[in-house]
């Protein structure tokens, strides 16, 4: 619920708490008790930023927007001394339904804490922990530089970080989490700390792939790579075929060899006529229409009805999804990780998302799936990070995306069903080690709002 800046200041003056949630003596509290201790004195506010989906949204009664590290430790340590429950939220992309802050509850805005900035050499850059993707690559492209993001402009860089990292460049330089050279940490204990492989092994193990669920890294520093004009460019863009290819192009996306330079997309989407349609997406790096077309020559042969392929600068390779980072309406999602793609499978389906996108304002839903050259990050044992997924060669998500959440229970139905097609496993064993680890730095688990790890 958000509150007018009326009504907080009528709270403030009558000191009333109504059950209701309409006033709120958090606020009050934060605003005499923790307001002094920042950096500047009007961090507080009652209105969240928006969030990638609506559904199961943290909506918390107060917002801190920090400015600085010393932010983050002044406010971690009040709500753990007040027992007041908190989340960081830096892209607003997390679609965990382990979120339950509501009107008692804090979130910790890092979206201010959104440097980019790199060494003399451009080997290493350090981000800040609210950066987003689209502000990385920014910042990057002018200083001349490639950093490992994910593929999509609105996700937190380090919110991505923090669970793997998955992106375009990953082929040559593996999982984001295997780039991390040290974090700047803010613990349970309201200590912020510089973890490193050498001062915390630990904990650097652990923050690599649970990071949410350990700390607020305030800022993070990764390897990077010095590039040219040359270095920047990249053959990307969308293949469409119509409906009665999708089991050509699934057995062709299941023979694909892809090598460190090559990733390939596959999305069930509406088109602009919100008619479903099977979208392939080929992405070179530093390739052109002749190098692409070779290297996906498979899809060609295929006959696609729409070529938008092209070369295109590091700035530009992610604007074919900002669609998808459209804020708001209700996206639960629905991920599997799995080892083929099986023909028969998609049609399934593809019936499944065609009969649930024809519901009432669900037409952006979608299926969307994508594979990267794996070998870069196997060279890196499965050991060396609480990343879980190594060896996973596709991923899938289901996105229903819905304006009304009469559709909740449809939704869960189809991306469950999605998921249950897809999964050749059921679920991943828990983590004893990072079990442990969290019971060491956080055993009271404050952070608490992502995914359980206990
Ligand atoms: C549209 C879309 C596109 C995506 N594309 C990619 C992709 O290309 N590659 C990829 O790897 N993943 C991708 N993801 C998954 C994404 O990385 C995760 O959902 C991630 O958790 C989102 O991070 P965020 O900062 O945007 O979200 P938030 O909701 O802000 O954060 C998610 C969780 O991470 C925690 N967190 C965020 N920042 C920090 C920090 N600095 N310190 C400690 N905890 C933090 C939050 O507290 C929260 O628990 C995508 C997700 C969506 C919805």
């Amino acid at each position: 619920m958000k509150f007018t800046s009326r009504f907080l200041w009528a709270c403030a003056f009558t000191g009333l708490v109504f059950a209701t949630g309409n006033c709120s003596t958090l606020v009050q509290r934060l605003q005499t008790d923790l307001s002094p201790q920042l950096s500047q004195n009007n961090l507080i506010s009652t209105t969240a930023p928006a969030r990638w989906s609506d559904f199961d949204a943290p909506n918390p009664g107060v917002v801190v927007n920090v400015r600085t590290e010393s932010d983050v430790v002044a406010t971690v340590k009040f709500c753990t001394k007040q027992n007041i429950p908190f989340l960081a939220q830096n892209g607003g992309n997390g679609w965990a339904t382990t979120f339950h802050l509501g009107k008692n509850g804090l979130l910790i805005n890092l979206a201010a804490l959104n440097q980019v900035t790199f060494n003399t050499n451009k080997t290493q850059v350090t981000i800040g922990g609210g950066s987003t993707v689209s502000n990385t690559i920014n910042k990057a492209y002018a200083a001349g530089a490639l950093v490992l993001t994910g593929n999509c402009n609105c996700v937190g860089a380090l919110g991505a970080t923090l669970g793997g990292g998955y992106g375009n460049l990953m082929g040559m330089y593996g999982f984001a989490v295997d780039n991390v050279l040290s974090l700047r940490v803010v613990t349970a204990d309201g200590n912020i700390r510089t973890v490193t492989a050498q001062s915390d092994p630990d904990l650097f193990w652990a923050l690599r792939g649970a990071g949410p669920n350990l700390g607020i890294v305030t800022s993070a520093t990764l390897k990077s790579s010095p590039a040219s004009t040359q270095d920047f460019q990249a053959w990307r863009g969308d293949l469409v075929f119509t409906e009665d290819k999708l089991e050509d192009v699934v057995q062709a996306i299941e023979n694909l060899v892809l090598t460190p330079d090559t990733v390939i997309f596959l999305y069930l989407l509406a088109d602009s006529t919100g008619t479903p349609s099977v979208v392939a997406s080929p992405f070179q790096y530093k390739g052109n229409a002749t190098t692409g077309r070779a290297a996906f020559a498979s899809l060609y042969a295929l006959g696609p009805v729409a070529d938008t392929t092209e070369v295109v600068p590091y700035n530009e390779w992610n604007a074919g999804s900002d669609a998808l980072c459209k804020r708001g309406d209700f996206k639960p999602g629905f991920a599997a990780g799995f080892q083929h793609m099986i023909p028969s499978t998609w049609r399934q389906i593809w019936d499944a998302y065609v009969a649930f996108q024809k519901l009432p304002g669900a037409a952006s839903t979608g299926v969307l799936l994508e594979a990267y050259d794996l070998t870069k990050a196997r060279s890196v044992p499965s050991s060396s990070s609480a990343f879980p997924n190594r060896n996973v060669r596709f991923n899938a998500f289901a996105i229903p995306w819905y304006t009304n959440s009469s559709l909740d229970a449809q939704a869960a139905e189809f991306g469950n069903n999605v998921r249950d097609l897809l999964r050749v496993t059921s679920g991943l064993p828990r983590n004893q080690t990072l079990q442990s680890i969290k019971k060491r730095y956080d055993p009271k688990d404050v952070f608490n709002q992502w995914f359980n790890i206990h």
